[in-house]
């Protein structure tokens, strides 16, 4: 490999000897076609026609009056699949027709990714497979068949716990055995090295447009940035064109509730230690033997026990602050946006909202606070409905 992937000490590789060429391919046509202007054209395109690039920065006045200081919302809500995974499935789905790969596969837990890359299959004709653990399945049967309408097919996987990191571990094994021709799409900015980077690459124009519309529309920079973690993808696109910035303060909020059955919580890097899952070296929610955590949440998609290798470093470093929003916080942030607004935000978002509704009053009136709203939040009303029945 070309580069050893680390953030620190974190990520790197730690695969089995057989994925090593296969991901040296990778790297190698990442770093080929990244920079090639016909692949930088293609993909500019493609996220302006097909995605909606750019997405609006929206002042959300009412919502601002609420909290007491400025709350701008960058508009990944807006785009097309209705969250920021289309950023990364179309980039590595570009990359995938670059490197004349035909086929794709991915992982998905609650079914977003799966959808995000059922997709893109659909748009560049490849055939897809996406690796679902039997419990999700059976949890999202809505997305399972949205990705079978855009003729992916899903793939059920038994073992584990039938959940997302059983279907990470299917894919790997698949991706093994069928190298040749297949290109694995991965869903966050996490995995062996050069995933993080890859990921990261494709969300960075979230931070990009989002830095010149503040100077466009404020005339400065924000005071704060704030996004939700999960496996780290929309957080490190909006953070990455502001780690320079040192008066710029990053907030990270995990999921710090137990969801509808009262499971454990995904706060990786509140709460994780330091270990190894799907390839990379991370903090990770896991037992004194080593035994990685099934994690609940109410939104499905901050459901992973482990998080990507840079925002691991960015915690020890200091540079961005990570914190955990409880599920009623999220629910009350999801219906003051609402209200407020007319907005919908997703059920991940809302954690980001929940962290700026904590902080009313408490901060001067001139601040000015940038969230990534990373997803519309139209498949969580049965959600929300079920925890905060109308009387
Ligand atoms: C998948 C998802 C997330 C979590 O993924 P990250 O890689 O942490 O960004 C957050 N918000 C929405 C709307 C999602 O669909």
């Amino acid at each position: 490999m070309k580069y050893s992937g680390r953030f620190g000490d974190y990520g790197g590789f730690y695969v089995p000897e057989v994925l090593i060429p296969v991901l040296e391919e990778l790297e190698g046509a990442f770093y080929r076609f990244y920079e090639d202007g016909q692949f930088a054209a293609e993909l500019g395109q493609l996220s302006r026609d097909y995605a909606g690039r750019p997405s609006p920065l929206y002042h959300a006045k009412r919502f601002s009056e609420h909290v007491g200081f400025n709350v701008y919302l960058k508009r990944e809500d807006l785009l097309h699949g209705g969250a920021h995974k289309v950023n990364n499935t179309l980039g590595q789905g570009l990359l995938a027709k670059y490197m004349g790969k035909t086929k794709l596969i991915a992982e998905t837990g609650a079914g977003q990714h799966g959808l995000a890359t059922a997709m893109i299959g659909a748009l560049f004709g490849m055939e897809t497979k996406i690796f679902m653990g039997v419990t999700d399945i059976e949890r999202q049967s809505v997305n399972v068949h949205k990705m079978g309408l855009c003729g992916a097919e899903v793939i059920a996987v038994e073992g584990g716990t039938g959940t997302l990191k059983d279907a990470i571990n299917d894919a790997l094994r698949y991706w093994t055995a069928h190298v040749a021709d297949t290109f694995y799409l991965f869903g966050s900015a996490c995995g062996p090295h050069p995933y993080p980077t890859i990921v990261k690459h494709f969300q960075c124009c979230i931070g990009k447009e989002t830095r010149e519309q503040c100077l466009e529309k404020i005339g400065k920079l924000p005071d704060m940035v704030v996004a939700c973690v999960g496996g780290g993808s929309n957080a490190l696109g909006i953070f990455n064109e502001f780690l320079e910035d040192e008066n710029v303060k990053l907030i990270g909020v995990e999921a710090g509730g137990r969801g509808l059955s009262g499971g454990r919580h995904a706060a990786t890097l509140v709460a994780g230690r330091v270990g190894i899952l799907h390839g990379a070296k991370a903090y990770l929610l896991q037992d004194d033997e080593g035994q990685v955590y099934e994690t609940e949440s109410v939104s499905a998609g901050l459901d992973y026990p482990a998080v990507g290798p840079e925002h691991c470093l960015l915690k020890d470093s200091g540079r961005a602050e990570y914190v955990a929003a409880e599920d009623d916080e999220v629910l009350d942030a999801f219906e003051l946006l609402t209200r407020t607004e007319g907005i919908l935000p997703a059920l991940e978002s809302a954690h980001a909202l929940a962290y700026l509704m904590s902080q009313k009053d408490k901060l001067p009136g001139e601040t000015v606070a940038v969230v990534n709203l990373s997803g519309r939040g139209d498949k969580d009303v049965s959600i929300v409905e079920k925890r905060r029945p109308k009387k």
